[in-house]
Parts: C-alpha cells; sequence; structure tokens
C-alpha cells in the first residue's frame, strides 16, 4: 500500500517554502546537462519501486491513488443503507457496495451472464448474428465493430453516426500480425488463457482448446484488416462516408438493416475510418464456420465480464490482462477495483460528490488566469514565427481566440435517475449502466452537439483538447500537487500546470489538431508552403523521438507520439514564456524578481517541476505496451526529448554544445 508515503509526500510539500518542487527527488551526482531526466528524477526513482499492484509508479499516479481514496471515503459513506442518502449517493453507493461484497458475488456464480451465454448458445443464422451483435452492443460489449456518435469533421454543428473497427481483445492489431520472439510468445500465453476461461465454463479440455483456437484465428482476421493506429491519427483518412446501399453489397457478410433496427438507429450513412475494415470483417464473417463466431461472441462476453463474476474469472483475467500484458505482480485492493468500476460506470455521480468535497472556487480561477497567460504567450509565439506566412498566421490567430476552455467539472451533471441500480446484482447492474450509455450516446446522432459535454470525470488526473469544440478541458482532478501547488511557487506552477495547460493548448495546433479550423471544422486554412514548413519541423520532431528506445527491441513509434511530442515541445515553451513575462511584471512593479529557492533559479525550478510531474518507474511489459499502443511518450522522453530542444533550458542550467541535453537539430514546430 502506497497511502502512508502519498500523504507523506503531500505534506511535506504543503508546508515547505518551497512548496512546488520536490528536492528530495533530485540527484545531485548527475549533471542537468548529461540527462535532466535523470537529475530531477534519480532519487526519487530510487526510493520509489514499482508497488507490486501497479504496472508504473510515478508521481501522477500518486496523485491518482490518492484521488481514489478521496472517492473511496465518498463511495464507503454513501453505500450504507440510511435514511437521508440523495438518489446519487444511492445510486453510486448500492454500486460500490455490491461491487464490494465478493461472499455475494461468488454466491451468484454465472445467473447474470448465463442469459447471454445461453443467448448465444442457441442461435443460429444471419439474421440472429446480427440482432444478437445489436444485444452485445446495447450491454456494453463489444464485438466487430462500434457504433456511436461523432462531429461532422467537415460540419461540427453535425453530429452523425459514425462505424469504427472494435471487438479485437489484445491491445493492438500488432500483438496477432508481428512475428518477433516477444510476439509469439505473448500469442501462446493469450491462446492458453483463452483456454483457461473457457474451462471456467465448465467445457472440457479438448472443447476448450478448440474454442480458443477458433477465437484466435477469428480475432487474427480482424486485425489483419484493422488500420494501424498511425493511420487513425490522420483526420483526412478518418473521414469516409458510408451508406448502408454500399455496405449491403461490400460487407453484405452482415445483416446491417437487422442490426439498426435492433439498436433503434434510422440512419442510413456513416462515418468511418476504415470502409476497408467493415468490408473485411464482413467477408470474414461470411468465410468463418458459424460455430466459432459463436465461440468468439461467447468469449468476449465473458472477457466483458470477468471482473465482475467470480473469483477464479478475477483471478483468470488478472493474470493475463494484467500480469502477462503490463507486469502487474498482484491484484489492486478490491476498493480500489471498485473505486474504477464506479467512476468508469457512473463518473458524473461520483464527481459531483467528489468536486463538494475538494474542488475550490479558488482552483478555477487560479487556472482560468494560468489559462489566460498562456493564450497570451501563443499570441507572441505565433506572431513570432519567421517561418509562417501572415495570411496563416492570421488564421491561426483566429482559431486561438476561439478556443473555449472547460475547468473543474461539467456545469450541467448527467442525469442517471433513469439507471437502475440494484444491490446484489453487480452483472445486472453494468448491463443496464452501458445500455444507458449506449442509449444516451445513440441518441446524440442527428442533432446539434453539446460542447459542453466532458470526455472525462472531475477526478481524473489528466487533461484533453477536443478538435471538433476547439476546447481545451481540465478536470478538477489534475489540478493539485504536484501539478498546481496553492499558494506555492510561481515558477513550478507554470513548470508543471502550466505546461499542462501549454500541451493542451498546442494539441489545437499539432499535425492533427492543425487541420481544424477554429470552429472545429476539417478545412485547409494553411498556405502551401506553410503546410510545408509545418511537416518538415515536425519531421524533426518524428526523427528524435523515433531513436528513443524503450525496450531493448521496442523504440518509440516517431509517427504515432507526433502529436504529443508536438504538444509537450510547445506546452513547455509556451509556459516558460509566460513565467518570464510573469518574473518581468514583477521586476517592473517593485524591481524584485522571484527569488531562488534551495539554490535554484525560477528558470531552473521550472524545468524542474515540469521533469518531476513524469518522475517514474515502470515495467518492462508496461514500457513496451505503452509504446505499441499509446501515442504518449514515456516520462523519460517526455522530458529529455523537449528540454534537448530548448535554449532556454541550456542557458538555465549552463550546458554547452556537444552535452545530450543539447541537441545539434534543436526541432522547434511552435
Ligand atoms: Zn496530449
Amino acid at each position: 500500500m502506497r497511502v502512508v508515503s502519498t500523504a507523506v509526500v503531500f505534506c511535506s510539500i504543503a508546508v515547505a517554502q518551497t512548496a512546488g518542487i520536490d528536492l528530495g527527488a533530485i540527484d545531485r551526482g548527475i549533471s542537468p546537462c548529461n540527462d535532466f531526466y535523470q537529475s530531477a528524477c534519480g532519487l526519487w526513482m530510487k526510493n520509489n519501486p514499482i508497488p507490486g499492484d501497479q504496472a508504473r509508479w510515478g508521481r501522477f499516479d500518486e496523485l491518482a491513488l490518492r484521488n481514489r481514496e478521496t472517492l473511496k471515503a465518498i463511495l464507503e459513506g454513501a453505500g450504507v443503507e440510511k435514511p437521508g442518502r440523495t438518489a446519487n449517493q444511492k445510486l453510486i453507493g448500492d454500486q460500490y457496495a455490491t461491487c464490494m461484497d465478493e461472499p455475494g458475488i461468488e454466491k451468484k456464480g454465472l445467473t447474470g451472464l448465463q442469459p447471454t451465454l445461453d443467448r448465444i448458445a442457441k442461435g443460429s443464422g444471419k439474421t440472429w448474428l446480427a440482432e444478437e451483435v445489436a444485444r452485445l452492443h446495447a450491454t456494453g460489449v463489444s464485438v466487430l465493430f462500434r457504433l456511436g456518435p461523432t462531429q461532422d469533421s467537415k460540419d461540427s454543428k453535425k453530429t452523425i453516426a459514425n462505424l469504427g473497427q472494435a471487438g479485437l481483445t489484445l491491445p493492438d492489431r500488432d500483438y496477432y500480425l508481428k512475428t518477433d520472439a516477444k510476439s509469439e510468445e505473448l500469442k501462446v500465453k493469450y491462446l492458453a488463457h483463452v483456454q483457461r476461461i473457457f474451462a471456467l465454463l465448465g467445457h472440457d479440455a479438448d472443447r476448450a482448446a478448440a474454442e480458443a483456437k477458433a477465437v484466435m484465428a477469428f480475432e487474427t482476421g480482424l486485425a489483419k484488416v484493422a488500420a494501424d493506429r498511425v493511420t487513425l491519427r490522420d483526420p483526412q483518412k478518418r473521414y469516409n462516408t458510408v451508406t448502408l446501399a454500399q455496405l449491403g453489397q461490400t460487407a453484405s457478410g452482415f445483416g446491417w438493416d437487422t442490426y439498426l433496427k435492433g439498436v433503434k438507429v434510422g440512419e442510413t450513412s456513416f462515418n468511418t475510418a476504415s470502409p476497408a475494415y467493415l468490408n473485411g470483417m464482413s467477408a470474414l464473417l461470411t468465410a468463418t464456420p458459424e460455430a466459432d463466431v459463436k465461440n468468439y461472441l461467447t468469449w468476449r462476453a465473458v472477457k466483458d465480464a470477468a471482473t465482475l463474476l467470480p473469483k477464479a474469472f478475477v483471478a483468470e483475467d488478472f493474470a493475463f490482462s494484467e500480469t502477462t500484458l503490463r507486469g502487474v505482480k498482484e491484484q489492486a485492493p478490491r476498493w480500489r477495483q471498485c473505486v474504477v468500476m464506479v467512476d468508469r460506470q457512473l463518473g458524473e455521480a461520483l464527481g459531483k460528490e467528489y468536486v463538494e468535497r475538494t474542488f475550490g472556487e479558488e482552483g478555477k480561477q487560479r487556472t482560468l488566469k494560468m489559462v489566460g497567460e498562456i493564450e497570451a504567450s501563443m499570441e507572441k509565439d505565433v506572431q513570432s514565427l519567421e517561418w509562417m506566412s501572415d495570411t496563416t498566421k492570421k488564421q491561426a490567430l483566429e482559431k486561438l481566440h476561439k478556443m473555449a476552455n472547460k475547468i473543474g467539472y461539467p456545469e450541467k451533471w448527467r442525469d442517471y435517475s433513469s439507471v437502475k441500480i440494484v444491490r446484489g446484482d453487480l452483472v445486472g447492474n453494468d448491463q443496464r449502466v452501458s445500455a444507458f450509455a449506449f442509449q444516451r450516446q445513440l441518441g446524440k446522432i442527428g442533432h446539434p452537439p453539446d460542447n459542453s459535454e466532458w470526455g472525462m470525470t472531475p477526478p481524473t488526473v489528466n487533461a484533453y483538447y477536443n478538435a471538433a469544440a476547439n476546447d481545451i478541458n481540465f478536470p478538477a482532478g489534475i489540478l493539485q500537487p504536484p501539478f498546481y501547488f496553492k499558494g506555492g511557487d510561481d515558477a513550478a506552477n507554470y513548470g508543471a500546470i502550466g505546461a499542462v495547460v501549454g500541451h493542451e493548448l498546442t494539441h489545437g495546433f499539432d499535425d492533427s489538431g492543425r487541420q481544424y479550423d477554429g470552429d472545429g471544422n476539417l478545412r485547409e486554412w494553411w498556405t502551401e508552403e506553410d503546410a510545408k514548413q509545418f511537416k518538415e519541423r515536425a519531421d524533426c520532431i518524428v526523427q528524435e523521438y523515433a531513436a528513443f528506445k524503450v525496450t531493448a527491441d521496442t523504440n518509440q513509434n516517431g509517427k504515432l507520439t507526433l502529436g504529443e511530442n508536438g504538444a509537450d515541445n510547445g506546452g513547455v515553451r509556451l509556459a516558460f514564456m509566460a513565467l518570464m513575462d510573469a518574473i518581468a511584471k514583477l521586476d517592473a512593479a517593485g524591481g524584485k524578481s522571484m527569488p531562488a529557492v534551495a539554490d535554484f533559479t525560477p528558470q531552473q525550478r521550472f524545468f524542474l517541476a515540469y521533469g518531476q510531474v513524469w518522475c517514474q518507474n515502470i515495467s518492462e511489459e508496461a514500457a513496451r505496451l505503452q509504446a505499441l499502443t499509446n501515442p504518449h511518450s514515456l516520462g523519460r522522453y517526455r522530458v529529455n526529448g523537449v528540454v534537448q530542444n530548448m535554449p532556454e533550458f541550456q542557458k538555465a542550467f549552463g550546458c554547452q554544445a556537444g552535452q545530450p541535453m543539447v541537441s545539434e537539430k534543436g526541432c522547434r514546430i511552435w
């Protein structure tokens, strides 16, 4: 358990004059110019090994755990059946108590899931399959593809229907398709895992082995026709229309009409990132014996519910999904699994309670001020760019001025009053919550988008930019140490939360975001020459990060991580400019600059605060998984990749040409 050490870290920060950077994390034996990450985080990494129940442990994760402890207290209180609970408290409390009742779950066995398994076992025929897929989707089981709403990229005032690829169990198509030793080893382990789950359903060894083989073959077939992640990042490639009539011709192996009737969607045209996937999936259905397709559906239904089932299922799911894939050694305490579940299912009901207890007006105002300052930096930055024409600059500034921001929590909370939570029925509750979420999503199609809605729950330690809405979003969960120190060192606040604000803002102008205009429409607003200049600069970043090693046989994927790396580079620069402005204002007001703290200048503290946000230890398995699937680079490269591009950093620490933290190329877009 990390509870004690987490509390100590935050207490010591709260009382120290240096509230901001963690002096105890710094390894003074390492030169910042040789390896800044190791210098800023060396002792932290040494003193904070990965707990057995985590795949990664960083200062970021400490904060996430602290938020979960707050949520635990809320849910424990709400779970006690007593008069006076609000409808909201009853909802989240009953679901949490149901999740915590492990003896009750054992006793219930497979009762909750059995009707689904029976339906699949008995069903037959193309019509049945389409109806069954509709039923599975409506209860949150991901098979074959995904139907949902999306903002029309070329008319952001419209919400249209979208068909996406889905239904793979392994984290990425590459896990099925790659043939290196590690990938082959994982495939063998996956096959054994599927077989063991079928055995837990009571199937004898031969049958379970055959079923597992069929699942593997079918999912490999889906992986072969799936688009890769780099392609899916490209907004132009993601924008394709298919009509129902076309699907009837090119993807006739699936009963689209029947399916749409089943989910009560009357649309006749859809956006899809990958028409080839829908066609390939359909061909695969035609070519696969029905019994094998049914094995796949059964597998997906059980896998989806595994964490809600008796211990034997939970343990088997953990052994593969957490230990094999992510390197986690032991299961997290039950309460944490249950907190995560309620946050995922009923996030705004729980988030409302969280915000009432933790988030003050002060935090909101302070963040707003920071956002304003960083937007001003971006304006200055754009105007100063030598490579960009005035025409494109004008458009960029227009987009910047139209950017909206949302801070803390939604103004209007989601209404869960139609969701029925039954104490003691974990699987049933999950199906009803999933049905509510699915209907709510489908209900958006055909209506103007509601941009006041949030894509993250309030306790989340994260932030995001939404290109279709052109807004930046900062949940309450991130507006705390080590990102934001209330009443703490300004230099550190600019380096931490300031860099996060700058990061999200820069997403509006990264390789993907730049293709959208200020109204959220995919439209070319760049001159040809400026677009060319942008791409050259972006390529520099692609090459830089592609050289970073993650494991012995895996590097960062420079193209997959380009958007995030670009946002990190731009974000830190913008936050640094804002810090310089703040210092200049202080100097002008009283002739007194920000003081040095613990012999670090404000500039040095800025970079240390940025670096220390990313202090982390990560298992080899999780690092590999992140490199293959996640658009974010590892913490080490989010720090060193940025500072080696910044003369401001090199000046702050007196680094000389030729040292590792002084990049010869000095990649810079914004
Ligand atoms: Zn990002």
